[in-house]
């Protein structure tokens, strides 16, 4: 429920807002997390856009958003962020069918994960490289939920923003091969069980995330995310018997958990 008109005027009204806070300084700490929480929710809601425009072959800036059930153009209302789908009670304003959930979700743990992310990483570069690169997983962990694809155009340009925060973090060297050796490990796991199973297990995609991941979180924070991604899934799967969740949804989802819970 969103498209890049109201992306771009809730991206100024904060920016005003913003600044004019910023002329009393005891506030600015306490307005600068507003800010980063209302960024979230605002690129929370255009990734979900660009990922559902991606999955369902709809060119990004052709038009406004349009309803999923009966296809009429969304109301102002509809677009903004979470408080949108709460004054519309969860229905679409034209044919009073259910709003999809993850709509809301997506940009309330968007913001979350911001937050959470600009508490524990005092130091700029790192931070909104890191608020790029969760965005980047969220839309790729999306598109592979909708339609098991991931498309180059978000791929590529996230690993890039991978490979810089690996740059920043120092010890570039150490990651690469960590990636490297976790990449052949993984591989050939899924090798194996695809001999034993007689069915595929991970695309050619799947490397590449994981090959990204541990360059941006390292060892440590990778074998967490790989962990919460695996008991989601299995919670998800075996337990509640629901949707299987595709792999880069589950690291998509373990990420934003372990950004949420670090300590
Ligand atoms: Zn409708």
């Amino acid at each position: 429920m969103s498209d890049l008109t109201s992306t771009n005027i809730t991206i100024f009204i904060s920016f005003s807002l913003y600044l004019f806070i910023c002329m009393q300084p005891q506030y600015t700490a306490i307005m600068t997390f507003v800010l980063i929480a209302l960024m979230g929710l605002v690129l929370g809601s255009f990734s979900h856009t660009l990922a559902y425009r991606l999955a369902h072959a709809i060119p990004l800036f052709s038009r406004r958003s349009h309803c999923d059930d009966c296809d009429l153009p969304v109301g102002m209302i509809a677009l903004i962020p979470v408080i949108g789908y709460l004054l519309l009670r969860g229905q679409s304003a034209c044919c009073q069918k259910p709003i999809d959930k993850i709509y809301p979700i997506t940009e309330l743990a968007s913001s979350c994960v911001f937050i959470a992310i600009a508490w524990h990483n005092p130091s700029w570069g790192t931070m909104l490289l890191l608020m790029v690169w969760w965005l980047g997983l969220l839309v790729m962990g999306l598109t592979d939920y909708w339609t098991l694809q991931l498309h180059d155009a978000i791929m590529y340009p996230w690993l890039v923003v991978s490979a810089l925060i690996c740059l920043l973090h120092g010890e570039w060297l150490f990651a690469i091969l960590g990636a490297l050796v976790l990449v052949a490990f993984v591989f050939g796991l899924s090798r194996f069980l695809e001999t034993i199973l007689k069915k595929p297990t991970m695309g050619e995609g799947d490397f590449y995330i994981l090959f990204g991941l541990f360059l941006a979180l390292r060892s440590a924070s990778t074998l967490g995310v790989i962990l919460i991604g695996s008991i989601i899934g299995i919670l998800f799967g075996v337990v509640l018997k629901k949707k299987e969740l595709p792999f880069v949804s589950l690291l998509a989802l373990g990420s934003g958990i372990l950004f949420l819970f670090r300590v």
